[in-house]
């Protein structure tokens, strides 16, 4: 382990919710809740304001309904959340390469392969910096934990949430971690937990009062010595840059020259096929797809799509490398064909995301809609249905955001980012020739670094 506190850990305060209250003017300082709103959605984050009330992310949404009447309830804007988080994982880059994303609102950084900080006074002015930066660029809040080993690192911006900045000093570590349940260290999940329990350890003091043969025998050869080092607080996990630069992929030498096209097609299809097997055995998914070409003159063409969101759907890979195949001229004959995907994610809030989306499709009589979806869809029977939470314009009365829909009426909540004042709310038909859906505005106008 390291001597200086150089490890940083940064996790956005209630990320989405944030994002949507800093959108969403009338929705500040209120009850907020992002999720799938169908009738087997789950909480994707809950404002602070919604915790209160026991509301808590992946928490089934009917519950949170019940908890919480009354908060806003509000669909996921992922490509929104996506370009915020961007914006923040630009300025970690800016501190050193080696950043490594655990979700679209969380990363480790080592500052010191960066040359950003060699010492606690240093490592502490960066994060004091970060989040003063974080807030002109995007307006939100992020909570940042110093230390000199990723756990500690991520132990501390836990304690220093919301809005906050901790900093475990080299040596205090121990004494620190003593108290503390045995669930705060990597590894130890539920039932884990229980199983300690049982032998009377519930702290990890008590861990290291046990021994760290009792601990192999409790858990294992392979776990229990590394919880035991856990537990003395070492921790020599190194910050491991971003998967982007990796991918998972598959190709195929032809013994002679494939010249039929169909057959190039059918080719493609079945590496494709191949490549996801392999992405979802690893349990990743990916960005972008990539199409790799060796005609019958050696010449190699690779062509790359990227996607909005990660994906490990068989059927999308096919179409995306088919595309592709469309813009390569394989008449002289192919060589070799590959597929790959990259800009590889385990992104877990992501995947909850999937599954709520995949629901709210489900309901006809709600304004819910998919996570990539636009405002306004045209439902059978030329309807227009708007989804609630989702940027609009009207020709009339400006920028606004979509409070609900139903029953041919559409209610709208006219505000911008830039409002101190909560903005005015009209009703419309669902047909109103004047309405129309819009991006999202920046939350900050020109937001630059200070
Ligand atoms: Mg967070």
């Amino acid at each position: 382990m390291r001597a200086a506190p150089t490890i940083l850990h940064l996790d956005m305060d209630a990320f989405y919710a944030s994002a949507e209250q800093a959108s969403k003017p009338s929705l500040r300082g209120k009850a907020v809740v992002v999720g799938g709103l169908g009738p087997r959605g789950v909480v994707a984050t809950a404002s602070y304001e919604a915790r209160v009330f026991g509301v808590h992310s992946a928490m089934p949404m009917a519950q949170a309904r019940r908890l919480a009447p009354n908060a806003a309830y509000l669909t996921p804007r992922f490509t929104f959340y996506r370009a915020i988080s961007d914006q923040v994982m630009g300025l970690l880059r800016d501190l050193s390469p080696l950043v490594e994303p655990l979700s679209l609102d969380e990363a480790f950084v080592d500052l010191e392969a960066g040359g950003a900080a060699w010492d606690e006074e240093s490592a502490r002015l960066v994060g004091v910096r970060l989040r003063a930066d974080i807030r002109a660029v995007t307006a939100l809040t992020g909570s940042v934990g110093l230390a000199a080993s990723k756990m500690l690192a991520k132990i501390a911006s836990e304690q220093a949430k919301p809005d906050g900045l901790v900093l475990i000093e080299p040596g205090t570590e121990r004494a620190l971690l003593g108290p503390m349940s045995v669930r705060i260290l990597p590894g130890v999940g539920p039932a884990t937990g229980d199983h300690l329990r049982r032998a009377g350890i519930t702290t990890v003091e008590e861990i290291v009062e046990a021994g760290e043969d009792e601990v192999v025998r409790l858990l294992g050869k392979a776990h229990g010595h590394g919880l035991y080092a856990m537990a003395l607080a070492r921790d020599d996990r190194a910050v491991v840059a971003e998967r982007d630069t990796k991918s998972v992929s598959v190709e195929d030498t032809y013994d002679v020259d494939i010249h039929d096209r169909v057959r190039v097609r059918m080719e493609v299809q079945r590496l494709a096929d191949r490549c996801v097997r392999r992405l979802r055995g690893a349990g990743l998914s990916g960005r972008t797809i990539v199409l790799k070409v060796r005609r019958y003159d050696f010449s190699t063409l690779t062509r790359s799509e990227t996607l909005r969101g990660p994906t490990d759907d068989p059927a999308v890979v096919r179409e995306a490398a088919g595309r592709l195949l469309e813009a390569v001229d394989t008449t002289g004959g192919v060589r070799l064909l590959g597929v790959g995907v990259s800009g590889l994610a385990d992104y877990t809030q992501e995947d909850l995301f999937a599954q709520a989306a995949g629901e709210v499709d489900l309901v006809e009589d709600e304004a819910g809609g998919a996570v990539e979806g636009p405002a306004v869809e045209e439902r059978s029977g030329g309807e227009r249905q708007w989804r609630a939470g989702h940027d609009v314009r009207h020709a009339e009365y400006g920028h606004g955001w979509v409070q609900g829909s139903g029953l041919g009426r559409v209610t709208v909540r006219f505000e911008t980012p830039e409002d101190v004042e909560p903005g005015r709310v009209r009703t419309f038909r669902t047909d109103d020739p004047g309405l129309e859906p819009a991006e999202p505005l920046p939350l900050v106008r020109g937001g630059v670094p200070g």
